[in-house]
């Protein structure tokens, strides 16, 4: 609408649409974004959002959506000069200015830099100690008892911190204030404050890194029977337990080609798995799963097989792990290892005593997250009407996150069956629960399709923002077709447009070539929380693009094999399935 160096445009370029918008809707900082209650459709929660950067308002709600001009027209029911006036007036001639970063907020980013070089030292530290000290030796020998050979020391970067006390924190000293040192967290003081000491101590230490690959932590675990058996880095400026997920840093890849994750509880358990040849592993790292941890996740996968520790405390996370997942529209399943004569198994434990191919099995065959809930209520006791009562409590709560009405249906069906309990009785406390549901959820506009992956949303993503190689990714996908048959075809269709046209085309423009789903679907997208992508991974979306047609044509061989061909068309079907296998070993 703004044609490139007319008035209109030079307006839109020096508006501010979250001034604009602010002085109709109240509007809040939320992140990257600004969130108030929508001023098109009644609402008590907000779900109408303004993107500063990108210039764009989106309401999750009601859908409307656009960049300031339309949300003047919609607002004041004015045509676009008219709209164009109003904005122009409303921010005067002044340009806004650009926010500078704050002397503040340079300090803070310099800090950052330089933990994360503590960090580094540390590791190299940790590992020459393990590599060449004599107690390491004897930490050598408790990581072979364990089955990490050099191999895994190596790849998993496993280091020692030997007891002495203050040999890294001498080591450190000599280039490091002792201010920066201690907010580090590689080290400790006394009780009464006077005394500095190295935080790890006669520890097997495992390097935690960041969702990039840089070490922010370290996890270490006691050589003896040192207490607590684990001991983790502290929060810090560079690290929060919650942001980080063990492993994610590998796994990435692996993520996006398999598109599901294994989530496990502890490092051991995570290198375990890694070792085993599946690399979407990722741990936790603590006894449960915390949000920030799941939305970092859900850049990858939106599917997870939990497999925590059996252990009460670990059955406990799993519910709670399961139920947060729900709640951010993961598929779900559960794998819950059987014991191991008497001893309770983690994968860890599983993978060593029972091998590789049973725990891949085990995880072939875990049961959708449904089955597993229910197992855990049939064993309480429903012999009577309140232990029913108490099973049925248990599971509700889970029921009142399905948002989808088929799903819960079904679920009643199948709790009915298994706890034995009347079915119309059921009916009524789950549609009970439902209602309790709807008035808490926020509004979820139905049009918008839940299932679009993760690479798909990554590369949207990039082929708007990606000022360095946008042009070349739309090019790699237009040559490929790769984006043919996936539920974002026509956003990509779009975008490829957008991506090989000689003038830049705003979101606006893009939006304004979408059907009204994809539209929305789009405009949920751009206002996800992400980081600036690379070429790499980029490159690694498109393999996983490659990986997943490679699989649809395989299944499609396969039905054409199984409906009974002629000899000839068999032994080409034949021919053509070993070539789509041969290319998806090599993927
Ligand atoms: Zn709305």
């Amino acid at each position: 609408m703004a044609e490139a160096g007319s008035f209109a445009d030079r307006v839109k370029q020096q508006a501010d649409i979250v001034r604009v918008v602010g002085e109709y809707v109240r509007l809040k900082k939320s992140g990257q974004n600004f969130t108030g209650l929508c001023p098109f459709h009644g609402e008590k929660t907000p779900s109408f959002a303004v993107h500063p950067v990108k210039q764009i308002y989106h309401c999750f709600g009601c859908g409307k959506g656009g960049d300031v001009f339309n949300f003047v027209m919609e607002m004041d029911k004015c045509a676009f000069p008219e709209a164009v006036r109003i904005v122009a007036e409303k921010c005067g001639i002044a340009v806004p200015q650009p926010k500078e970063r704050s002397p503040e907020e340079r300090k803070e980013n310099q800090q950052r830099a330089v933990l994360t070089e503590m960090h580094r030292e540390a590791q190299l530290f940790f590992v020459k100690q393990l590599e060449t000290t004599g107690e390491g030796r004897a930490a050598r020998a408790y990581l072979e008892d364990r089955g990490l050979d050099k191999d895994a020391i190596e790849r998993f970067g496993i280091g020692y911190a030997p007891s002495g006390g203050d040999l890294l924190l001498r080591q450190l000293k000599q280039k490091y204030p002792d201010k920066l040192i201690v907010e580090s967290g590689l080290v400790s003081r006394d009780q009464n404050g006077a005394r500095l000491f190295d935080r790890f101590r006669r520890r097997i230490t495992f390097p935690i890194a960041n969702e990039p690959g840089k070490i922010v932590a370290f996890g270490c675990r006691a050589l003896g029977d040192d207490q607590p058996k684990y001991l983790n880095s502290p929060e810090t400026p560079i690290y929060s337990k919650s942001n980080v997920l063990y492993h994610l840093d590998r796994a990435k890849d692996a993520l996006r080609r398999q598109d599901f994750a294994v989530l496990v509880e502890g490092y051991m358990d995570a290198i375990a798995v890694a070792r085993a040849g599946i690399s979407n592993v990722v741990a936790s790292c603590g006894t449960s799963l915390a949000e920030p941890q799941i939305k970092l996740l859900g850049r990858f996968t939106k599917r997870v097989i939990v497999n925590y520790d059996p252990d009460a405390a670990g059955q406990a996370a799993t519910e709670r792990s399961v139920s947060l997942l729900l709640e951010h529209d993961f598929e779900v399943r559960v794998l819950a290892l059987p014991a191991i004569g008497d001893k309770k198994a983690d994968p860890d434990l599983y993978i060593r005593e029972k091998g590789i191919e049973a725990y891949v099995k085990a995880l072939k065959e875990a049961p959708p997250y449904v089955d597993y809930l229910i197992g855990r209520a049939r064993q309480m006791d429903l012999t009577t009407g309140e232990g029913k009562l108490r099973a049925l409590n248990f599971l509700l709560p889970y029921v009142q996150k399905i948002p989808n009405r088929i799903l819960r249906s079904e679920w009643a069906t199948r709790i009915s069956q298994q706890l034995r309990i009347d079915e119309p009785v059921l009916r009524a406390a789950l549609s009970k629960a439902a209602n309790e549901r709807r008035s808490e959820v926020k509004t979820r506009p139905e049009l918008v399709g839940r299932a679009a992956k993760p690479v798909e949303r990554r590369l949207i993503r990039m082929l708007v923002e990606a000022e360095g190689f946008k042009r070349e990714l739309a090019q790699r996908l237009q040559q490929e077709r790769l984006y043919q048959g996936l539920e974002t075809e026509k956003i990509f269709a779009a975008l490829i447009v957008a991506g090989l046209s000689e003038e830049p085309m705003p979101p606006t423009e893009i939006a304004a070539m979408l059907e009204e789903r994809e539209r929305r679907l789009f405009y949920e997208i751009l206002f996800e929380e992400a980081q600036e992508g690379t070429w790499e991974e980029a490159e690694s979306c498109l393999e996983a693009l490659r990986g997943r047609r490679t699989e649809q044509e395989l299944a499609q061989v396969q039905r054409e094999i199984e409906s009974n061909p002629s000899a000839t068309a068999m032994r080409e079907l034949l021919a053509r399935k070993q070539e789509l296998l041969k290319r998806r070993a090599a993927g």
